[in-house]
């Protein structure tokens, strides 16, 4: 009896050092930013304090300073984002028609040599390269919504991604939802497209941390999460709360070696691309043959969410999924599916995967946004999600023989071919 006591006292503590971690985390960590080393600082810190000496490992990646980036059409001048790498106007910004591109289809550009166009859609590189094909002088596209408060929300910049640069380079801003309406009801026969940035290559850092095996077999397990958060957005539930997760196992497996060894990732600027995982993996090329494994989390903790995973791997996976969660009742949906995220990397070098990540409905969470923050988190939420990861690590760092199948299913490799825009979904 005592000791069952002892037991649920145990359970409620699991997740307290993470929810302890990810308050802590709780401020806007931009990639390439001073933000980003606050963070670096913080996250090393917590990895000395259970006796680990954390690695940083420095990448250069692209980057700009947006200067000023801004529409005027109707004697008004409108702020916008800008779409960093996508070069400068002069100062005085360029002058040129305006066109309505709606979908950027063929019909939609017949007209739009030197013009400026609004999209009403996001950038892919087989419209980028329609725009280039069609001469536009520049580009416009709108992100929000058109009710959208001024006062409680803000506009983001974009990029312009080495996909679409291939094409060739044109200057592109970002409006407000509400801004694009105007400007298409007005219809202004011509606007002033003003971008000014100062573009080159940034250094941004991962943190490794490791807990070697027991057993010497050689095999690693990666256990993954990015701690950087998008522009304006404290990033708590994205991806703070997964990057505190990854602290708390550290510290168990620290004072509970398993068989395996342990490599912990946190990863920056899986927000402007999953630069970070990308640049682990292309430095590391030698070193891949040994992860056996790759235990990715993003996005813990909302109170308005359910808890699910993605399996980049063998179908049997999902079942042991299932199974497990069922012995030990953790609701969770599981599915065999690519994820938008830092396992991508790893699964595209030919690394098993599984994404864990606790996700919420539309209007119920809000990711990439100042409302990102300590409101919408739970404590039990995190607790019980860091349980359920716990376990299933201990089950495969432990595990006589490794469970998952090496081979990666065709329908994967193909979504990622098209995820990291190698092929078109006709293509795959
Ligand atoms: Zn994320």
């Amino acid at each position: 009896m005592e000791e069952k006591q002892v037991e649920i006292e145990k359970q409620r503590e699991i997740g307290r050092l993470a929810f302890n971690v990810m308050q802590k985390l709780s401020f806007v960590r931009e990639s390439c930013t001073p933000a980003e080393l606050e963070a670096v600082q913080l996250i090393c810190s917590e990895i000395r304090k259970i006796g680990i000496v954390p690695e940083v490992e420095e990448f250069m990646m692209d980057h700009a300073v947006i200067h000023q980036a801004s529409l005027k059409f109707g004697g008004k001048t409108y702020e916008a984002g800008g779409y960093m790498m996508s070069g400068s106007t002069p100062e005085s910004g360029i002058w040129a028609p305006f066109h309505y591109a709606q979908d950027a289809e063929e019909a939609d550009l017949m007209d739009a040599k030197g013009k400026i166009v609004l999209l009403n859609r996001r950038l892919t590189p087989e419209v980028y390269e329609r725009l280039i094909r069609a001469q536009v002088k520049g580009f416009i596209t709108f992100t929000g919504t058109i009710i959208d408060d001024r006062s409680k929300t803000d506009l983001p910049d974009c990029e312009l991604y080495d996909w679409a640069r291939k094409f060739g380079v044109i200057p592109g801003i970002n409006l407000r939802a509400e801004d694009a309406l105007a400007l298409v009801k007005e219809n202004p026969k011509e606007v002033v497209l003003k971008l000014t940035q100062e573009e080159g290559q940034w250094p941004a850092h991962n943190i490794i941390a490791e807990v070697p095996g027991t057993e010497e077999n050689g095999e690693t397990i990666v256990l993954g999460g990015h701690y950087d958060s998008a522009q304006f957005s404290p990033g708590v539930y994205d991806n703070g709360a997964g990057s505190a997760i990854l602290i708390e196992l550290l510290k168990y497996f620290k004072e509970h070696p398993a068989k395996r060894n342990l490599k912990f990732i946190w990863f920056s600027a899986e927000e402007r691309g999953l630069v970070g995982s990308k640049a682990f993996v292309k430095a590391h090329e030698e070193e891949l043959k040994q992860i056996r494994f790759m235990i990715n989390v993003d996005l813990a903790a909302p109170l308005l969410g359910a808890d699910k995973a993605c399996v980049m791997a063998d179908q049997s996976l999902c079942h042991m999924i299932d199974y497990l969660a069922k012995e030990v009742g953790f609701p969770i949906t599981v599915r065999q599916s690519i994820y938008s995220s830092d396992s991508i990397p790893f699964t595209d070098a030919g690394i098993p995967a599984v994404n864990f990540f606790r996700v919420g409905i539309e209007g119920g969470v809000k990711i990439h946004h100042r409302n990102d923050d300590l409101n919408q988190v739970g404590f039990d939420n995190l607790s019980r999600t860091t349980a359920f990861i716990l376990l299933f690590c201990q089950r495969m760092l432990n595990s006589a023989v490794f469970p998952v199948p090496e081979k990666i299913p065709e329908k994967i490799i193909e979504d990622i071919d098209v995820y990291l825009k190698r092929k078109t979904k006709e293509e795959a």
